[in-house]
Order: C-alpha cells, then sequence, then structure tokens
C-alpha cells in the first residue's frame, strides 16, 4: 500500500521556504505483532521546527535531508496487532510527517476525545500550554498586581500565557502583529492592553504608557527589537522568561543589539530560559489544571486550523509571518 510522506528537501538559507520540502510516495508495510497502522488526522507546526531545518548541534536532532520531517501528531489507529490498542483508538506521539504509518507503540500515548476536541491535546491540553504554564509559573513566579508583559501574544503559547497572568491577578498587555490581532487580546483573551508592534514607531515608549507601574514579567516569545524595547521597560526584580526567540530563527548573523547585562544587573533581574520538555516529570499536573481552567471556562483560546496534509509546509511557514491567531494545526 502506498501513502505520502513530506521531507526535508533541502536546507534552508535565511528563511524557510516551500522548496525546502518535497512530498512524495512511500510504502506502507504490513503491520508486524505489537505494531499499529496509523492514520494522521491533527498535525502539530512549531516554530522550533525551523531550528531542527539547520545542521549542528541543539537540544533536539536535526531533521535529515531526504527524510520525513517529524513533529507531534493525532492519529487514529486504524489496524493494531497490540494488544493495547484496538482500532478506533486516538493517540498522541512525536511520528513523521507521513499520511499513514505503521509504527511500534511506545512513544504513543492515548487520548480521550470525549474530554476535549482532539487537536487540543497539540494546544491547549499538550505542548504549548505546558510551555505557557511552567514557564509563566515557575519562571516568572507572579504575585497579583504585577504588571506582566507577553510578546508573540496571540500564538499558542502567549495567548495562554496572558490568560493564566490574568487567573493569577496581575496586568497583562500583550505585544502582537496585527489590529485583529491586538483586538482578539483584549476582548477574547482579557488581556488590560494590546500593542501592535507592526503599526507603533516607538514600542519602547508605548509600553512605558502602557506599563506606567514597569514591567514585572516578561514573558519573551520572540526576542530581537520587541524584546529590547520591553526590557528597556524592566523593574527592579523583575523576572524574563525566555521562551522563545522567533524573530531571529531564520538569520543568517546574529544581529547586534543593546547590552542588557548592566541593567539586568544593577535591577536584580532574573532572565532564565527554559525547554518545556524540563517539566516532562510534572506534565500530568500541568495538564490537570489547565483542564481544569478550561471546563470552568477560565481558559479559552484559538486554533487556526489548515486543511490537506499537503499544506503542511504552507501552514509552518506561516508561522513566520504572522498568518495564524492561536495554535496553528493542519488536519489532514
Ligand atoms: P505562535 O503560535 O506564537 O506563532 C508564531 C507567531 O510569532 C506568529 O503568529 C507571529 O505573530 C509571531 N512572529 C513571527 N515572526 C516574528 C518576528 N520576526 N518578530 C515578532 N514576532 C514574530 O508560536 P508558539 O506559540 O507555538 O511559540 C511561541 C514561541 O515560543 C516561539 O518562539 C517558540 O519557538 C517558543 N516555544 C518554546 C518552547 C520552549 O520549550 N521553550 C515550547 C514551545 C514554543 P505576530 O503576528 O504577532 O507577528
Amino acid at each position: 500500500m502506498k501513502t505520502q510522506e513530506l521531507i526535508l528537501a533541502s536546507r534552508p538559507k535565511g528563511m524557510a521556504t516551500k522548496n525546502n520540502f518535497e512530498l512524495r510516495e512511500t510504502d506502507v508495510p504490513a503491520v508486524k505483532e505489537g505494531e499499529v497502522h496509523l492514520k494522521g488526522m491533527y498535525y502539530s507546526v512549531d516554530p522550533y521546527m525551523r531550528g531542527r531545518m539547520n545542521e549542528g548541534k541543539s537540544y533536539v536532532a536535526p531533521f535529515k535531508v531526504g527524510e520525513p520531517i517529524e513533529g507531534a501528531v493525532i492519529a487514529e489507529v486504524i489496524d493494531s496487532k497490540s494488544s493495547e490498542y484496538s482500532k478506533g483508538d486516538k493517540v498522541h506521539a512525536r511520528l513523521p510527517w507521513r499520511k499513514e504509518m505503521v509504527v511500534k507503540t511506545d512513544g504513543l500515548q492515548k487520548i480521550d476525545d470525549s474530554l476535549a476536541p482532539a487537536s487540543y491535546f497539540l494546544s491547549i491540553l499538550g505542548m504549548t500550554g505546558l510551555t505557557a504554564y511552567f514557564g509563566f509559573l515557575d519562571i516568572g513566579k507572579p504575585s497579583p498586581g504585577d504588571t506582566v508583559v507577553v510578546s508573540g501574544a496571540a500564538g499558542a503559547v502567549g495567548s495562554v500565557v496572558g490568560q493564566i497572568a490574568k487567573i493569577m491577578a496581575c496586568r497583562v498587555v500583550g505585544i502582537a502583529g496585527t489590529d485583529a490581532k491586538v483586538k482578539m487580546l483584549k476582548e477574547k483573551f482579557g488581556f488590560d492592553e494590546a500593542i501592535n508592534y507592526k503599526t507603533n514607531e516607538d514600542l519602547k515608549g508605548a509600553i512605558a504608557d502602557s506599563c506606567p507601574d514597569g514591567v514585572d514579567i516578561y514573558f519573551d516569545n520572540v526576542g530581537g527589537p520587541i524584546s529590547d524595547a520591553v526590557i528597556a521597560n524592566i523593574n527592579f526584580h523583575a523576572r524574563i522568561v525566555l521562551c522563545g526567540q522567533i524573530a531571529l530563527y531564520n538569520a543568517t548573523e546574529t544581529p547586534n543589539g543593546p547590552r542588557l547585562q548592566p541593567m539586568l544587573l544593577t535591577r536584580s533581574v532574573l532572565m532564565q530560559g527554559f525547554i518545556v520538555r524540563n517539566y516532562s516529570a510534572r506534565f500530568p499536573e500541568g495538564m490537570k489544571q489547565l483542564a481544569e481552567w478550561v471546563k470552568e471556562g477560565k481558559l479559552t483560546f484559538e486554533e487556526t486550523v489548515v486543511n490537506g496534509f499537503e499544506k503542511l509546509p504552507e501552514a509552518f511557514l506561516g508561522l513566520f509571518h504572522g498568518d495564524n491567531k492561536g495554535k496553528m494545526v493542519v488536519k489532514a
């Protein structure tokens, strides 16, 4: 039997393009004892994948040229030779970008899609929700009344960070790239203020105006000039949560920015990077709390669903052009 897969055709230089991917046919082998045959339902596209397209050592191995891209997928079991899985089960796993595949069952996690729609396990009840939860609470250490600034605020992680900050009784200011996103932050997610960084010529001044008491927690999803403008408004004993640097993922050279250390030093600021995987032992705690907040109506979210397996590269590349509101997922 044949299926389709998306491979890394070449490594990008600068901004990744559709030409770095290739759609091709491949065989689906017969199912052996201990294996399952899966059909992909929802595929996650995430900014960190841009790093995996490069060669070189990182916290996760690079994709190999000529081999399928791999990422978080929600799939349905359509045939099983495993006693643990039955036809119709839905699973979450790190899987190749193939329409159908036969895999061993270690690494698969059953999801209960009677609790929430299947795609939520890629967002609010999955990696991006957990990133917001642990990064903000563990490193940000919010107190009621703190002023929180979130960059990449209208995306999968940022929109959840802002809402958790509101649950923690903080004042929240979001930064995003369109007026529609700014509106959504205030009207749907309850941010106190939101700034369009693309139309605001004096971002540092706009942040100062929105944060008259300074910034106590900066949740940084983007890096680059936006972060320079936020950090210029940072308070004594503030916490900077380094979650992502999407503004730099396609850069070919490391840009020079202001030297921040004197300000961090004299204002006793903590700046800490993290990878969500650091918290894997505590994922059940995070999932439980996120699910409770969703159930109680305290946490809402947004998904941008792109239809069609072959649209995966387009959806992924759209992340770097702000095409998504909330979590970007592809429905096969
Ligand atoms: P998003 O859903 O936020 O999608 C990316 C968004 O980033 C776009 O919609 C766009 O929004 C914004 N963006 C793109 N390019 C730029 C740029 N040059 N400057 C400023 N903003 C830009 O992605 P996620 O929520 O999944 O991820 C957010 C960040 O968190 C990423 O940097 C990601 O790598 C990181 N991350 C880190 C994890 C960790 O373990 N540390 C885990 C998961 C994510 P706009 O229209 O506002 O420009």
